[in-house]
């Protein structure tokens, strides 16, 4: 077993790493506070090749292996977390679906103009009434000649108020359950398709997110991804790619609390010593760096899988659930070792407790990925 990375994947962690302490770390905390939109840190990713990591560079992508992509995101959600997750959407929950299930002309549309980080692309799967349980899906899509009428809504669409396509899940045959749900690719501009301002929320503030509804939208058949019918499958597959990219995303902003943290306790004193002389104090920061390390392990592991083209539902739904757990951990030792500070906006302590919290809830909450990983054990 070999944990040393190759060179390529050294330099593009090191490329994001630079990216992340010139360009994220300083603005992260005003695009909170504002709720803007990171549109340099954004403008960056895609001067960077950073939009299409995996993408092969015929198709407008970087070219790179998952391995570096994990790793990537790791660094850039390090310096800002929404910026980490306009990556990851970009990469995983778009580019991936239609690099795997695309024509030669859907790719054309739909991927190259994506991965090369001139447009925006989102992941429509949500709804009110479809979270957890997204095979209940009520968004219809209605055949009508060589179009589809689609009726309905999606809410919490990352990107989705910026984005300038969306991988839209319908349902066309609703008697069929999971085996009716259908993919289509359709750009944002489409008459029909309206979105909402953005939603407010607790964390990753700039990292604009919305409701949609579909009035009498009509879309090209031409334009189903993957198969009529075969929906669910195409969701379930870039799932299990995503939950890699928010895995890494919850080792970022970990590691971003954990470095703050190991500073603060070399600056502040009590007791005539820094705060890192106190041993209550050191226990904290080895449980956090060996948590880390542990989420990184296993998210590393996920992406060679996906590289190896590997089977990885189980093991990408291990590094998400266990990740993003050890992110609320530790963020929340972070803070304790802040003290006061910790618990005001002067710093960025609080920030990334409430970034870390989302990443237990989308792309499947932590219940969700047990459900995963017990399906998984229970079949063998
Ligand atoms: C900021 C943000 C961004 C998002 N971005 C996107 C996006 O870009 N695209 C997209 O499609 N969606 C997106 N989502 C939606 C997200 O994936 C869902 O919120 C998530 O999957 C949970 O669904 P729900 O909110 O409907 O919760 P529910 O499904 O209502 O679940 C409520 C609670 O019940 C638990 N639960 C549900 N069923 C079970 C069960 N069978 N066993 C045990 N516990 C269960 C859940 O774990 C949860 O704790 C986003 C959400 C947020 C908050």
């Amino acid at each position: 077993m070999d944990f040393e990375l190759t060179e390529v994947q050294r330099d593009i962690q090191k490329m994001c790493r630079e990216l992340a302490k010139k360009e994220l770390q300083p603005n992260a905390r005003k695009w909170d506070e504002t709720h803007a939109w990171p549109e340099s840190g954004v403008k960056k990713l895609a001067e960077l090749s950073l939009l299409g990591v995996a993408v092969p560079e015929a198709l407008g992508g970087a070219g790179l292996d998952n391995v570096c992509y994990a790793l990537a995101i790791e660094e850039i959600s390090r310096g800002c977390a929404s910026t980490g997750v306009i990556m990851s959407v970009n990469n995983s929950l778009y580019c991936d679906p239609v690099m795997k299930f695309g024509t030669d002309e859907q790719k054309r549309e739909f991927l190259v103009p994506y991965a090369r980080g001139e447009k925006l692309g989102c992941f429509g799967l949500t709804e009110p009434e479809a979270g957890s349980d997204a095979a209940a899906q009520k968004t219809i899509a209605v055949k009508k000649g060589d179009e589809y009428v689609i009726n309905g809504s999606k809410n919490w669409i990352t990107v989705g108020p910026k984005a300038d396509s969306i991988v839209l899940f319908t349902m066309t045959d609703p008697a069929k359950g999971n085996k009716g749900i259908t993919a289509f690719l359709v750009p944002t501009s489409t008459k029909g398709f309206n979105r909402q301002p953005p939603d407010k929320k607790m964390g990753i503030s700039a990292a604009w997110s919305c409701t949609i509804y579909f009035e009498d939208m009509r879309v090209p058949a031409k334009n189903i991804l993957g198969k009529e019918g075969e929906g669910f499958k195409v969701a379930m597959s870039t799932l299990d790619g995503g939950r890699i990219g928010i895995a890494a995303q919850a080792i970022g902003i970990a590691r971003a609390a954990y470095e703050e943290a190991l500073a603060y306790s070399n600056e502040r004193k009590t007791f005539g010593k820094p705060l890192r002389d106190h041993q209550a104090i050191q226990f904290m920061l080895a449980d956090m760096a060996t948590e880390i390390d542990a989420a990184r392990l296993l998210t590393l592991r996920a992406a060679l899988m996906k590289d190896r083209g590997a089977r990885h539902s189980a093991e990408s739904s291990m590094a998400k659930l266990y990740a993003s757990e050890m992110a609320g951990r530790v963020t929340n030792k972070a803070l304790q070792v802040h003290g006061g500070m910790g618990y005001s906006k002067e710093m960025d302590a609080e920030r990334h407790v409430r970034d870390a919290r989302i990443t237990e809830i989308y792309e499947g909450t932590s219940e969700i990925q047990r459900i995963v990983i017990s399906a998984s054990l229970l079949k063998e």
